[in-house]
C-alpha cells in the first residue's frame, strides 16, 4: 500500500497488520495481541489516514502520547493529543482542527475521553475508529490496572457504528477474556500473534562475579549502546549504578525511592541521549517506547518468566539484534524462595509464586533451546532450535551425575542437614579449615571424598541439586541444605541424575555467530572503519536534529534506517527514499543533509 511507503517508509506489512487494517476498514472490531515491537500502532494509524475523519486513540500515559504524536508529525501525519498538560486554549485549538477535518489522529487519556464534553465533541466529528492501546489496563488483576479504562465500554454504547480496536502485548487467556468482556468486544475478531521475539538473543550466565561479567559483556558486545540493567532492590540499583559510573559507563539509577523529578530527569536522559544505561528496579519500564534498547541485563533472577519476558521484551523493539543477559546462581534460588516463604501472602498465593519461580529456574537450568522453553511456557510451540540463544549457539553437554549427587547428599546428611553449600564443598574436597575442624567434619566419612571436582564444579552441582529440588533449603534459618522426599531415590541409586556442564566465564563474542538473521543486523556486525565513521557522523547529525526539534533521536531516524544508509551509501534523493524508514516527509526535511554526509564518506 502506498500509504505505508509514503508516510512510514516501509515496504511490507508485518505479521497480520494488513489483515487487521482491512478488517477495520471493513467496519469490524478487533482485538490485536502482538508482542512488544510487533507493530501494533500501524494497525490503527493506517486506517485513520485512509479514511476521512479522525482516528481516536486512547492511551494511558501522557509521556507515551507525546512521543507517538511527535513521531507521527515527523512523518508528516496530522496528529494531536488532548490531555491534562494542555491549556484550555490549546484544547480548543485541537478541537477546532478535529472539527474542520485537519486531523487524522487524536490521542486522548481515558479520563479525558469519558468527560461528557469530550463525548459530545466526538459525536460531532467523523470518527474513523477508536483504538484502545494498552488494553490490558482494564484488567483489575493486572499490575497496570487503570480504573478509567473500565468506563470505556461507554464507547460501544455511544458509537455503535464506529470500529473499535483493543491492542495489547499481554496475552494470557484470562486477561484476554477480561478485555473482551469489559470493553464489550464480544463480536470482535481476534488477531493473536505468537510471542516470539526472534531478534532477541537469550543468554543465561552462571553467576561468578556478576559485576565483572556484566562489564565484560558490555565492553565486548555493547560499547556505546543503550540498555537496561535490572536489579532486585533499590539498594542494589544505587550501588550498581555508582559502580558502573566509576567504571566509565553512562549509567543512571531508577527506582521508586527516588523523587519524581529525579526519575523524570533520568528517564528523559535515557530516551533523549545516545548510549545511556538505566540501572533500575522493575519500577522502570512501562511505557518505555524507546526502540533502540540494545540489551536488557538481569543481575538478579526475576521472580517469574512473565516478568522476565516482559522486561527483556523492552530490548530491540526496532527489530535489530538485541541481547537478554542474565546472571544466575544458587544464591538467587535461595533468596527468592526465602522471599516468597517470608512474605505475608496467603498459602495459596505462595504456592503460585513458588510454581512461577520454579519455571524461571527451569529456564535457567535447561540444556535445551531457551526460546523453546520460554515460548512453551506461554503455550507457543517453537518446533526447532532457534539458533539465537546461548544453548543453541554453544550446545550444553550433560553428564551422568548420580555418584556425585550421592556424595553430595550423604555429605548433607552426615553433617547434620544444617550447613550451606560452601561448608559442604569444603568437607567434600577435604579442606581442613577452622570451621570444618570446629565441627569435627574432618572425621566423617564424606570428608575428602569429592576431590575429583573443583570447587566451582561442586558449586554447580549443589545449585542444580537445589534447583532440581533434590535438596531443600531451610528457608526460615540460615539457608542450610537438607534432604527431602526426592533425595531418597537418588541415594538408593534408583533415580538417574544428569547435570549440565556450566560455562562459567562469559565467552568472547563469537565471530562466526551472526546476530539476528536480518540484512540490517548483518550489516551492523561487519562495519569497516569508513562505515564506522559514517555511522558516527549520521548519529551526530541525528542528535543535532533531535535537539533542535526537542524530540528523541529515534523519532528522526531509527538505528535500522541509519544502518541501511551506511550499507547502501545512496547518492540521490530517489535512492535515499527507498531506504526503510525514510518517508516522503523525512526525505524532504533531512534528505539533502544526509546525502551531504554520505558523500563526504565516499572514497
Ligand atoms: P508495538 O506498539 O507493537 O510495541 P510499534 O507499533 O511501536 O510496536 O512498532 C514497533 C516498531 O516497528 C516501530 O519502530 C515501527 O516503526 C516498526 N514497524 C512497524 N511496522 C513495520 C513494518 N511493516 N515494517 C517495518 N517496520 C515496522
Ligand atoms: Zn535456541
Amino acid at each position: 500500500m502506498g500509504v505505508l511507503r509514503r508516510y512510514f517508509g516501509y515496504e511490507h506489512f508485518r505479521g497480520f497488520q494488513r489483515e487487521v487494517i482491512e478488517h477495520v476498514l471493513g467496519g469490524g472490531d478487533a482485538l490485536v495481541i502482538m508482542p512488544t515491537g510487533g507493530g501494533k500502532s500501524l494497525c490503527f494509524q493506517i486506517p485513520s489516514l485512509l479514511r476521512p475523519g479522525v482516528g481516536v486513540v486512547i492511551s494511558p500515559l501522557i509521556a507515551l502520547m507525546q512521543d507517538q504524536v511527535g513521531a507521527l508529525r515527523q512523518n508528516g501525519i496530522r496528529a494531536a493529543f488532548i490531555n491534562s498538560s494542555l491549556s484550555g486554549w490549546e484544547v480548543m485549538q485541537v478541537v477546532n482542527e478535529a472539527q474542520s477535518g485537519a486531523l487524522d489522529l487524536l490521542y486522548m487519556a481515558p479520563e479525558r475521553i469519558l468527560l461528557d464534553s469530550s463525548l459530545d465533541l466526538l459525536s460531532r466529528i467523523p470518527v474513523v475508529l477508536f483504538a484502545i492501546d494498552e488494553a490490558h489496563c482494564v484488567s483489575q488483576w493486572g499490575h497496570d490496572f487503570r480504573p478509567h479504562y473500565l468506563g470505556l465500554n461507554v464507547l460501544a454504547e455511544r458509537f455503535p457504528n464506529v470500529p473499535r480496536l483493543a491492542l495489547t502485548a499481554t496475552a494470557d487467556p484470562p486477561t484476554r477474556s477480561e478485555i473482551i468482556a469489559r470493553l464489550k468486544l464480544e463480536g470482535a475478531r481476534q488477531f493473536i500473534a505468537g510471542f516470539d521475539r526472534p531478534n532477541i538473543r537469550y543468554r543465561v550466565t552462571i553467576k561468578d562475579n556478576p559485576k565483572k561479567q556484566l562489564q565484560t559483556f558490555l565492553e565486548q558486545e555493547h560499547r556505546g549502546d543503550s540498555g537496561i540493567v535490572y536489579c532486585l532492590s533499590r539498594a542494589r540499583v544505587d550501588e550498581m549504578a555508582r559502580w558502573m559510573v566509576a567504571q566509565g559507563f553512562p549509567a543512571l539509577p531508577y527506582h521508586a525511592g527516588l523523587d519524581n523529578e529525579t526519575r523524570r530527569r533520568h528517564q528523559e536522559r535515557f530516551i533523549f541521549e545516545n548510549g545511556t544505561i538505566m540501572v533500575a528496579t522493575v519500577a522502570f519500564g512501562m511505557g518505555i517506547d524507546k526502540p533502540d534498547v540494545r540489551f536488557v541485563a538481569h543481575l538478579d533472577l526475576p521472580k517469574s518468566l512473565e516478568a522476565y519476558y516482559q522486561e527483556t521484551g523492552r530490548a530491540g523493539r526496532d527489530g535489530l539484534h538485541a541481547d537478554a543477559f542474565l546472571t544466575y546462581g544458587l544464591e538467587d534460588v535461595v533468596l527468592l524462595r526465602q522471599l516468597i516463604e517470608g512474605s505475608q501472602a496467603e498459602e495459596r498465593i505462595k504456592k503460585i509464586e513458588h510454581r512461577k519461580l520454579e519455571s524461571m529456574i527451569g529456564f535457567c537450568e535447561t540444556s535445551h533451546c531457551r526460546r523453546r522453553v520460554l515460548l512453551g511456557y506461554f503455550g507457543d510451540n517453537h518446533p526447532h532450535s532457534c539458533n539465537n540463544c546461548d544453548t543453541c549457539l554453544t550446545p550444553v553437554t550433560t553428564w551422568d551425575g548420580l555418584v556425585v549427587a550421592q556424595k553430595a547428599l550423604s555429605c548433607v546428611f552426615r553433617t547434620g542437614q544444617r550447613f550451606g553449600a560452601v561448608h559442604l564443598i569444603d568437607v567434600l574436597t577435604g579442606k581442613a579449615n577452622e570451621k570444618v575442624l570446629k565441627f569435627g567434619h574432618d572425621k566423617i566419612s564424606t570428608f575428602g571424598i569429592g576431590k575429583e571436582l573443583t570447587t566451582n564444579e561442586w558449586r554447580s552441582v549443589f545449585r542444580q541439586l537445589v534447583a532440581g529440588n533434590y535438596l531443600e533449603v531451610d528457608l526460615e534459618g540460615h539457608g542450610g541444605l537438607r534432604l527431602c522426599e526426592a533425595s531418597r531415590p537418588v541415594l538408593r541409586g534408583e533415580q538417574p541424575v544428569f547435570f549440565r556442564t556450566d560455562v562459567i566465564l562469559p565467552k568472547k563474542a563469537r565471530k562466526g555467530s551472526k546476530p539476528a538473521n536480518t540484512e540490517r543486523a548483518r550489516s551492523l556486525a561487519s562495519h569497516t572503519s569508513q562505515q564506522e565513521g559514517l555511522w558516527e557522523a549520521l548519529r551526530s547529525m541525528r542528535l543535532e536534529l533531535a535537539k533542535e526539534q526537542n524530540v528523541p533521536p529515534y523519532v528522526i531516524f531509527h538505528d535500522a534506517t541509519l544502518h541501511e544508509i551506511v550499507a547502501a551509501m545512496p547518492t540521490t534523493l530517489d535512492e535515499l527514499g527507498r531506504i526503510h524508514g525514510v518517508g516522503t516527509r523525512k526525505l524532504k526535511n533531512h534528505g539533502e543533509r544526509v546525502l551531504q554526509i554520505v558523500s563526504a564518506y565516499r572514497s
